[in-house]
This record gives structure tokens, sequence and C-alpha cells, in this order.
């Protein structure tokens, strides 16, 4: 049985990040164990940009971030290395492949892969960083067949982006959680049609700046206050019923609307990965779903510490690097004795966690959706005024633009908002995100993901996207080559 001072379970920005922080503070002795063949987690599927304001200082997709975050793991083991010469191991071990099946309160790790069949491991401290997982339509449970085109967004995200199987042509998103907007224009991009989003609150669920640019940009539909009551098809969907809700989200009856359609999306929520805490017997916050924890993130389990969307679902990958560097400093620190153990605080401690920036949008109506605008115009006495939604940073100001020979904006917390209105209502600009083909050096076809080099004109959109959906680049590819003129890598072969 090998043993470790540190294991760390899961290998996306949580993982990574606490691994890092646990070596930079001190602890020589890791392993990170991850159940997928490559680092990165749930990143690796997000293509979009929308990643890394705050810990890169710049704006990155989800590979990227993920590229970015396993440089920083391999930078501090790289350094550590150095300072220990002749040392046989490195600081940070990372086993892929391998799924952890078991951990116990005396922490010991229960894990299997293909090479060495099942096998034990024993740590001084682990770090659960095992993400989250989608809401099923089972989980809610709507009526109907069971059909084949109905499935999690997320799902959807992996066949679309990672497989590269499209899944459907007239699609329906339930939820408007950020994974199902995001999907929404992912859809489109690929060439399906989008026919509405439908949300059961009276607003919408993700960030206002993914409303703005996933669905108004591309005339999606947005309807609030209604769900799917019923679904039809006998082996491909064939269409859903959608019916109001009142304030107690409860069908009306005579409300109910037909749509045909051969895809639903659902996203209607994320939950903590769970199962090896509960059996473990870690203590689970019923409000979060993740375990109740100390101001470091250790469970009721002393020595057993938790960050990322494991410990609670976080919409952005910052917060989780912040939050995983807390956890593996905390971690790293109660195995060199520097610290004692919180796990009494962990038992008592429900944890208040921010809210979701989510602001109703002026614009955020069905019928503003509809017409297709990030903007909407109206008067204001004799001034003309356009209200929208700042895309540029997750706060996702409400901006208010006094239209004239020289606009003013206002209701933007930083100048980037001025700067977007103002070319908002004269040339709006956006990056397209997307994945192209590639020709590996075995002559198989794979994919990775692309994006524009910087901002294009909006309207240029679906040209580009049209020009990499014909091609197909030959490998070996990088993160950042220029592989069609325009065309940024930002994942790698
Ligand atoms: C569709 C979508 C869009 C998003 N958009 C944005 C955005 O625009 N901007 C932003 O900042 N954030 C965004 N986020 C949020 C951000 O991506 C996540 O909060 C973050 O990636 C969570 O990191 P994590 O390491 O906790 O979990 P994950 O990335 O899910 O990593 C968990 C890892 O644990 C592994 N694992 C699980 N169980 C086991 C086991 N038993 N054994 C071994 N390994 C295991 C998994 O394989 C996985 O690799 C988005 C998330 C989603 C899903
Ligand atoms: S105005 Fe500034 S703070 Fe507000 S959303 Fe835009 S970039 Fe973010």
């Amino acid at each position: 049985m090998s043993s470790y001072d540190i294991v760390v379970i899961g290998g996306g920005p949580a993982g990574l990040a606490a691994a890092k922080s646990a070596a930079d503070n001190g602890c020589t002795s890791i392993l990170l164990i991850e159940r997928d063949t490559k680092l990165g987690g749930i990143l690796n599927q997000c293509i979009h940009n929308g990643f890394g304001l705050s810990h890169f200082g710049e704006e990155l997709t989800g590979p990227e971030y993920a590229f970015r975050a396993y440089e920083e793991l391999r930078n501090t083991v790289d350094s550590l290395s150095d300072q220990a010469p002749g040392k046989n191991t490195p600081a940070v071990e990372i086993l892929l492949d391998t799924f952890v099946m078991e951990i116990t309160p005396d922490k010991k790790i229960y894990a299997m892969n293909k090479k060495d069949g099942y096998f034990e491991i024993s740590a001084k401290a682990i770090i659960l960083a095992m993400g989250c997982r989608e809401k099923a339509r089972g989980a809610l449970s709507i009526p109907g067949t069971r059909p084949a085109g109905v499935m999690t967004a997320g799902l959807a995200q992996h066949y679309v982006n990672i497989d590269g199987y499209m899944v459907g042509k007239r699609v329906v998103i339930l939820g408007s959680g950020d994974i199902g907007l995001i999907m929404a224009r992912r859809m489109v991009l690929e060439g399906a049609e989008v026919l509405a989003c439908i949300e059961i609150a009276p607003q919408p669920g993700g960030l206002a700046r993914n409303v703005t640019q996933c669905l108004q940009d591309y005339g999606i539909p947005l309807y609030l206050r209604k769900t799917v009551t019923a679904i039809h098809g006998k082996d491909r969907l064939t269409g859903i019923t959608v019916s109001e809700v009142d304030e107690k989200y409860t069908p009306i009856p005579g409300t109910e609307q037909e749509i045909e359609c051969d895809t639903l999306l659902l996203s209607c929520g994320l939950i903590p990965e769970n199962e090896l805490s509960r059996k473990a017997g870690i203590s689970i916050d019923p409000k979060t779903g993740g375990p109740f924890s100390s101001d470091v993130h250790e469970t009721s389990i002393p020595g057993i510490f938790a960050c990322g969307n494991v410990l609670h679902v976080h919409d952005l990958a910052d917060n989780v690097t912040k939050e995983s560097i807390e956890a593996g400093k905390a971690a790293a620190l109660y195995v060199s004795g520097a610290a004692s153990s919180t796990s009494d605080q962990a038992k008592n401690n429900p944890k208040v966690f921010p809210g979701k920036v989510v602001k109703p949008l002026a614009s955020a109506t069905s019928e503003d959706a509809r017409n297709g605008s990030s903007a909407s115009g109206n008067t204001d006495g004799d001034a003309a005024v356009q209200r929208m939604t700042c895309i540029i940073c997750p706060r996702g100001c409400t901006l208010t633009v006094t239209l004239g020979d020289d606009p003013k904006v206002t209701g933007n917390a930083c100048p980037r908002g001025e700067a977007y209105a103002i070319a908002e209502i004269s040339h709006p600009m956006r990056t397209l995100t997307t994945t192209i083909r590639v020709r590996k050096e075995d002559g198989t076809i794979g994919r990775i993901s692309v994006k524009s080099k910087g901002e294009i004109p909006k309207q240029e959109i679906f040209d580009l996207a049209g020009k990499i959906h014909s091609t197909i680049v030959d490998a070996p590819v990088s993160v950042g080559d220029e592989i069609l003129p325009g065309v940024v890598a930002t994942s790698g072969t």
C-alpha cells in the first residue's frame, strides 16, 4: 500500500489549485487522482470564454483556464524539484484514468484503474475536489414517454464539444442556468434551430451577461414562469407541452402550449458529487448538498478537506481556484502539525455562500429576446436612451446610454462598461468560440477548441464559424497556435 501526506481527489481547477497550494506550503508528498484521461475537469468541455478574469487577469476559455492551472502546478513541481536535486519522486504525483471508489474516516483511499486494478492508498490528509453533476430528467419528474433526444445540457456539451456529435436540429432548453444559456448559443452556432429557453422562475437563472450574449444575440426567446409538463415521442422526441406556472411553480391548467422539437436539453441545476463524502460519514449540509466545512474548508472529519464544486456549486472557476488555494494550504498546515484540526467547527457550520449575480434584466422579457436585441431602446423625455447589460465581466452591470452626438453612459461600475456601451450601439463586437476538426498523426479525425483572434464584428460570427466548420487542420496543434487566419487554438492535440 502506498502512502502520501496529501491525496487530492479530482483534477479540475479545484484539485489543481489545491495540489499546487499544498506544495507551495511545504508539502512534498502529494498524489492527485483523476478519473479522466486528462486534467482540467469540466473546463475541458466549456469551450466558451468568460473564465479567469480575476485569477489570471484576462478572459480565457475553459480549456485555456485548465491549461494555465496545470502550468501553474507544473511550474511549482519543477521549482520544488530544482530545490531538491536527487529527489526521485516529484512533490506532486498525478494518477490519471483512475477512479476513487471509497474513502474512509481514517483516510484510506480505495481506487482502481486499468493498469493496477483495485488498490489502496493511505494519506495523512485528503482534499475532496470531485466537482458536481447535473440534475437529470429523473430528478425533475417530467411526465411522458422516454424517447431519445432528452438529455442534460452538460451531456450535450460533451457530445458536441468533445466528441463532435450533433445532438439535434430543433432544440428547446429547459432551465436558464448558465449551462443552458451557453448551450443555446452553441447549438445555434452548430446549425440547430433553438426554439425557446423555458424558465420556471420569474427571472433567468444564469448570469445576465449570458442572457444577453447567448439568447438575445441569437434571437432565442426566453419564456419566464413556464415549465415543461409533458414529453412526446416514441423512439425520438417529437414535441413537448409547456405550461405557465403560478407563484408556487404549479402548472396552471388551460395554459398548455405544444412545441414541436426533436431535442430537449435540461439545465435545471447542479448537485455536488458527494457519494464518496457520504459513504465516509462526512456531515452534509442539506442546503448546499456539499459537506459542512470550517473556515479553512475542513469537513466534519479531521484531515479531510473539500473545495470547489464538491463543496458548493460555484458560478466562476476563479472563485473555485481561490477557495482551493485556501484548502490546499490548510491541508499542508494540518499535515505539518502547524495547525490543529478545525473539524469541530465544521460539524455545526452551515456556510452561507454569496449568491449568483442574477439581475432581472430590463430587457430579459420574451418579447425583447425574440427581437434578438441585446439593447432595448426606449425614450426618456426628449432624449433617446438604450438599456443593455454589460457583458465584459460577470457582474453584468445594467447600462443606460443616452443617444446623441456625444452619447452618455450611466450604470457602469468601471470604465470598460462605457467603452462597451459605445461600441455596442455603433459596431457590436463578439469573440467566437467553437471547435475544429483535426487530423491526428495516426490519420484519425479528432476535435480541438478554437476562438477568434480577438473580438470580431458581431455580424461576421456565422461566416467565420462556417469557415472553421468546413476545415480540417493537421496535428500537431498547441494552445495559442494561429491555425487559420484569425483563428487561435484554445486546446492542443
Ligand atoms: C457549462 C458550464 C459553464 C460554465 N461557465 C463558466 C464561465 O463562463 N466562467 C467561469 O468562471 N466558470 C464557469 N463555470 C463554472 C466552473 O467551470 C466550475 O465552477 C469549475 O470548473 C468547478 O471546478 P471543480 O474542480 O470543482 O470541478 P470539476 O471541473 O468538475 O472537476 C472535478 C474533477 O473531479 C473528477 N472526479 C470526480 N469524481 C472522481 C472520482 N471518484 N475519482 C477520481 N476523479 C474524480 C472529475 O473527473 C473532474 O475532473 C461553468 C461550469 C459549467 C458546467
Ligand atoms: S461595467 Fe465594468 S464592472 Fe460592470 S459589467 Fe462591465 S466590465 Fe464589469
